[in-house]
């Protein structure tokens, strides 16, 4: 059956970047190096959202029935 492990005591956190448990002085991360690629990943990953193409609507639209898969590219 399920069973839950016994909890003796709290367990660290685990470090986001490398998943060490996490010390006192960078948490909660294990280092700050580990720190500061948890926060670089954050910045490039806020800066790096991909890039959408919508079709343009107004593409061939003045024939009226346009299928999307009889375009010319
Ligand atoms: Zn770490």
């Amino acid at each position: 059956m399920a069973e839950l492990a016994p909890m003796k005591k709290p367990a660290p956190a685990a470090c986001p970047t490398c998943g060490k448990p996490e010390t006192a002085q960078a948490r909660p991360f294990c280092s700050d190096r580990c720190r500061d690629v948890d926060l670089n990943r954050w910045l490039t990953g806020a800066y790096a959202i991909p890039a959408v193409e919508e079709p343009d609507p107004d593409d061939e639209a003045e024939m009226g029935e346009v299928l999307p898969l009889d375009r010319e590219s």
